[in-house]
């Protein structure tokens, strides 16, 4: 009996050197203390042991059955705080660590001058108006008084989808959407996209932004426009500018001109940029033709218009002093990185 009581005390010791995790802990303390255990055996043969010898081994049965209680809760606190010191250890955080570089997005420098100009000309009563890419011819050209014949129709090398539907080639093609459903006065804007079959260079490309204002009402007159081109100008280069027209022809306006301002970076002493002319186009513009007027239900006798559209493009380079349109869409973040929002 008393060798059973040594090998158990043994066999229990050397399991419990081995344990490692509280779950062991549990499974040792069912095994050494529970209803089926192997102190409950003994005590069972306790009973069959001599009366003389059972006090001596009951008294060695209890001290084993308390040696093994508090032993397992001994153990059992070591092994929790090891583990708290385990998690401890994974979930520390060195805050003298550098932290990691993140990488923020950007809006494109031609989102930003257009959101820009949408923003000025809204702050002098124009409305943004949303236009179609694709057209039809008449939007396009019909509409705005380019005969069938006209050689301007080949002048802007227009990218056909079918015979009759068109990548818009100027922004301009909103005016005929607008005056078929809007009664004067209308002063709106459109922008965005415009494609033309040209060869790729650093002044052209096959796809560009405009920005174009229509503006008709009663008693509207030449005067209107140039302060309206003046006022534009001045607010989208930040600093007061110069103007000069020049005739030019364009089917939708009569009179048609060219606005061009004193250059933005020699301020007329002349540059590579002016090519020495001291001069930069900015847009075409001029009144409303007649014909566009009745065109879209609107009687020249009793209203008059306005009309200008130019490159956007054009003016982020005027102002940025850039020198080729391409950069715009090869993503090139050492150049787009340059223009902050
Ligand atoms: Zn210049």
């Amino acid at each position: 009996m008393q060798n059973k009581i040594k090998s158990l005390n043994h066999l229990f010791n050397e399991e419990l050197e081995n344990c490692r995790h509280t779950k062991e802990i549990e499974r040792l303390r069912v095994k050494y203390l529970g209803k089926k255990s192997s102190i409950q055996s003994l005590m069972k043969e306790l009973r069959k042991c001599d009366q003389a010898e059972r006090p001596h081994i009951g008294k060695e049965i209890n001290i084993l059955k308390e040696h093994i209680a508090s032993a397992l809760e001994t153990k059992s606190q070591e092994i929790q705080e090891e583990e708290l010191t385990l998690r401890l250890e994974k979930e520390k955080i060195d805050v003298t660590m550098p932290g990691r570089r993140r990488f923020f997005g950007r809006i494109h420098p031609l989102s930003q001058i257009l959101e820009e100009v949408i923003e000025i000309l809204a702050g002098m009563g124009f409305s943004f108006q949303a236009s179609p890419e694709i057209e039809t011819e008449y939007y396009n050209y019909g509409g705005l008084n380019y005969s069938v014949d006209h050689p301007a129709r080949d002048m802007q090398d227009t990218l056909y989808l079918s015979e009759n539907v068109m990548l818009r080639s100027h922004t301009t093609a909103i005016q005929q959407h607008v005056m078929e459903n809007t009664l004067p006065p209308i002063r709106i804007i459109a922008a965005g996209k415009c494609y033309r079959n040209e060869t790729i260079t650093a002044r052209s490309h096959v796809f560009f932004h405009q920005v174009d204002g229509l503006y008709i009402d009663k008693k509207v007159n030449f005067g209107d426009l140039l302060a309206t081109m003046k006022e534009f100008y001045t607010k989208v280069f930040k600093r007061s500018v110069e103007m000069r027209i020049r005739p030019s022809y364009f089917p939708f306006v009569e009179p048609g001109m060219e606005i061009d301002l004193k250059c933005i970076i020699c301020s007329g002493k002349g540059c590579a940029l002016c090519k020495q002319t001291s001069w930069v186009e900015v847009c075409g513009a001029g009144m409303v033709h007649p014909r566009v007027l009745k065109a879209g239900g609107i009687d020249p006798e009793i209203y008059s218009g306005y009309a200008w559209g130019g490159g956007i493009e054009r003016l982020l380079m005027l102002r940025s002093r850039i020198d080729d349109i391409r950069l715009f869409t090869e993503n090139d973040l050492r150049f787009l990185e340059q223009f902050t929002a």
